[in-house]
């Protein structure tokens, strides 16, 4: 038996893992004692992705060699994977000559691997010259990025994960991490019961098991994150427990952020809110880090001290966000203010201090850093900068690249439903599923001219819509790497090879970033067929170590520069966190710790945004807040958890969850088949009651779309999941969309 080192490919805590293998098969995995994110442990989805990778399964579930159908909803046919690329090629080059390059749509994914990302980005931003490409990252990310180049001038967490160790305050909003990074929740739970006087806040309208293990839960309503943030910094302006002098030497921008939070006074805040005062104070005085736990009758605190700008010493508060945040009309306010308490208290470049976000998807910050999406350039430079641009240009060896932003993901299909989007190229992510407002989704999958779906799984919810199928090599078989919520880069290396089909042998799945290549060399060839002298982009990459150079080459001189850190550093010291330019052997734990942020004056800034309420508000048509998100023991649309009976244990099925009391003002009963219904569509489901959330709310999982439920609506139409119901509303800054709140009404069925 063989082990490799590789990286689990679910969630942003990027646990190392050891993949067993024999004969060409994965036998097992367990946790790497030597990765730094998870020291061998690994959750009930790690643990069991040998299961899911075994032989059978692969071979039932599987694509297995590209197919095409002559007729929408027709039979699939086989096609050599020649044939298959110059179908894509010719197709997507048909379309950019007849309509333009912003006829092509490529949706890609915070699951492909950084290589892959880079490949992807250089096609269409160097070769279609559009920057019509964007992420599903989008539905997970965008709004942390926005947040932090608003406030910090760059895409960059500060802090790591030893953090959690060292933090006096742990502040959680947003995020139910004891079930969306399990793992990382454990080294939460070790450090409290290493140091008792570590304090937990979770600021989440549910009571989920995170927030029902902390010292202090406030169960905001939903959608008022920013009304809550500014309430807490106007008490800590109030009482003198900011640090003036930190924000006078290092930020710009507070005068007006003031202005803003004058009005967010405590009696306001608790009131919008649906918080008790007493609560607000308590959370803003543990967050400024200036009292001593033992005021509280709490054990003695024994976090390092450190001395604040203004010479006051202070125990450090780390912050940990996700999606409660991002999938937000104001996702960019949001964090936005959350930061702003950091950056007024000086909780930021301390050990145990900071902003850290959890990345969702296992990649979403390495699509990030090559800038794979339609607002973002190469290694962090900014698609608006012309200097910027020239260098990316000069990088890739083409005359320039564009200047408009793309299409976000929303947008992208809103312009393929309407006709404007021709080509769409889907890779390694299920729209059909978990995009909002599904019916816009399936108008825009069914008029594109030609859909190119490129995956591992056979029978996702957008495979069926595909009129070109590309098989796709996934966890186990591909090599590259992934960036962690702390920045850490690690290895995804090989074990086995892709599953073969029978009578297909030569034509099995290849890693994304070689049909990638394959289609980009095609496309070079088509639309630039006599280049001009100054057109030296090339495809020619025999490996994907020969993309990560040309990568790491890019971020030379950047704020995430990776210029030293090649595939062999990584062999030899393990995975790292960047920055880590070329001459050092370790990458930076801590960001901004000189107190100097990437911006042009070297200051953070405040970004003086307003609260406001979500997009869709309720009323009495739609009386019910709906949230969504995820279970323990699934992964997104559930193509690699949803084949293993065992990970239904927790949760059988989607269940919609309602307050008892909003259950008895209907007369609804636990277990009855109820209809929630939004202005977009309505779905019929089970009710289990939920006292975990608050009155007016109601809460499904995200896991199930069209592909795992069966049946029709009463009215005959096709049951589309969760995302029948949420709206395509985004931030308008980071064009997330707002997948934690719409309007609902719940009947009986
Ligand atoms: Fe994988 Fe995340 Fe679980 Fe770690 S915590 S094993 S990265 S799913």
């Amino acid at each position: 038996m063989a082990t490799t080192r590789s990286t689990c490919p679910y969630c942003g805590v990027g646990c190392g893992v050891l993949i067993e293998h024999e004969g060409g098969q994965v036998t097992g995995v367990r946790g790497d004692p030597e990765h730094p994110a998870n020291f061998g442990r690994l959750c009930s989805k790690g643990s069991t992705l040998h299961l899911s990778a075994r032989p059978a399964l692969a071979q039932a579930t599987r694509l297995l060699h590209p197919q095409w159908r002559s007729q929408r909803g027709g039979p699939t046919q086989a096609l050599a994977w020649k044939q298959a690329l110059d179908l894509a090629a010719g197709r997507i080059a048909r379309t950019v000559q007849q309509h333009g390059p912003d006829a092509v749509g490529v949706y890609v994914s915070g699951q492909l691997l950084t290589e892959d990302y880079y490949v992807f980005n250089k096609l269409v931003k160097g070769v279609l010259g559009s920057n019509q490409i964007d992420s599903n990252s989008r539905l997970c990310m965008s709004s942390a990025v926005a947040g932090y180049k608003l406030t910090l001038g760059a895409d960059a967490p500060p802090p790591c994960y030893d953090d959690l160790g060292l933090a006096q305050t742990l502040f959680i909003i947003g995020s139910n991490t004891a079930w969306a990074h399990p793992v990382l929740f454990r080294r939460i739970e070790d450090a409290r019961a290493a140091r008792p006087d570590l304090r937990l806040i979770v600021a989440d309208p549910r009571r989920t098991d995170t927030a029902a293990s902390a010292d202090l839960h406030l169960p905001l309503q939903p959608g008022t994150d920013v009304a809550l943030l500014h309430g807490l910094l106007h008490i800590m302006l109030w009482e003198g427990w900011l640090d003036l002098a930190y924000i006078a030497a290092h930020t710009s921008g507070f005068e007006a952020l003031k202005a803003i939070v004058r009005e967010h006074t405590p009696a306001h805040t608790a009131r919008l809110c649906g918080l008790q005062q007493a609560d607000l104070y308590t959370a803003a005085r543990w967050i400024a880090g200036l009292d001593s736990p033992a005021q509280d009758g709490a054990p003695a605190p024994t976090a390092p001290l450190f001395s604040g700008r203004d010479g006051r010493l202070r125990r450090p508060t780390l912050s940990l966000y996700c999606q409660g945040l991002n999938q937000s009309s104001n996702g960019s306010a949001n964090n936005a203010a959350l930061i702003h308490l950091h950056l007024a208290t000086g909780q930021i470049g301390q050990p145990g201090a900071g902003p850290l976000s959890l990345t969702g998807q296992p990649n979403a910050m390495g699509g990030r850093e090559v800038g794979a999406m339609a607002t973002l350039l190469s290694a962090h430079r900014d698609l608006a900068n012309p200097a910027h641009r020239a260098e990316v240009a000069q990088l890739w060896g083409v005359p320039s690249v564009p200047e408009q932003p793309g299409r976000s993901a929303v947008q992208m299909f809103q312009a393929a439903a309407e006709g404007e989007v021709k080509v769409l190229w889907i890779a390694c992510t299920n729209p059909a599923q978990s995009l909002p407002d599904q019916r816009m989704v399936r108008r825009a999958l069914e008029r594109a001219e030609f859909v190119i779906v490129q995956e591992a799984f056979a029978d996702t919810a957008t495979t069926a819509y595909a009129d070109l199928l590309l098989p796709a090599t996934t966890w186990g078989e591909k090599e590259g790497t992934v960036s962690n919520s702390e920045r850490r880069i690690s290895r995804v290396r090989r074990a086995v090879p892709a599953p073969q089909h029978p009578d297909h042998a030569l034509d099995g799945p290849r890693p994304d970033w070689v049909i990638a290549r394959d289609v980009a060399q095609r496309l070079e060839a088509l639309l630039h067929p006599q280049p001009a002298a100054q057109r030296r982009i090339h495809f020619d990459y025999p490996t994907p170590e020969a993309v990560w150079n040309e990568h790491r080459q890019s971020t030379r001189g950047r704020d995430l520069d990776i210029s030293g850190l090649s595939y062999a550093l990584l062999d030899t010291e393990g995975p790292q966190q960047w920055p880590l330019p070329e001459g050092h052997r370790q990458g930076l734990a801590r960001l901004y710790t000189d107190g100097r942020f990437p911006t042009a004056d070297g200051k953070a800034r405040f970004a003086a945004l307003p609260y406001r309420a979500p997009a869709e508000a309720r009323d009495a048509s739609y009386p019910l807040a709906l949230n969504t998100g995820r279970l323990r023991d699934q992964w997104h649309g559930m193509s690699r958890t949803g084949l293993l009976g065992r990970l239904f244990g927790h949760a059988p099925e989607p269940v919609l969850h309602m307050h008892p009391q909003d259950m008895a003002r209907r007369r609804l009963t636990e277990g009855e088949l109820v209809s929630v219904q939004s202005a977009r569509g309505r779905i019929v489901l089970p009710l289990q009651a939920a006292s975990d959330l608050g009155l007016g709310q109601v809460y499904l999982p995200m896991h199930w779309g069209s592909d795992c439920l069966s049946g029709r609506t009463p009215e005959g139409q096709p049951l589309l999941g969760v995302n029948a119901l949420t709206t395509p509303a985004c931030c308008p800054t980071s064009r997330q969309p707002e997948l934690k709140h719409a309007a609902v009404r719940v009947e009986p069925a």
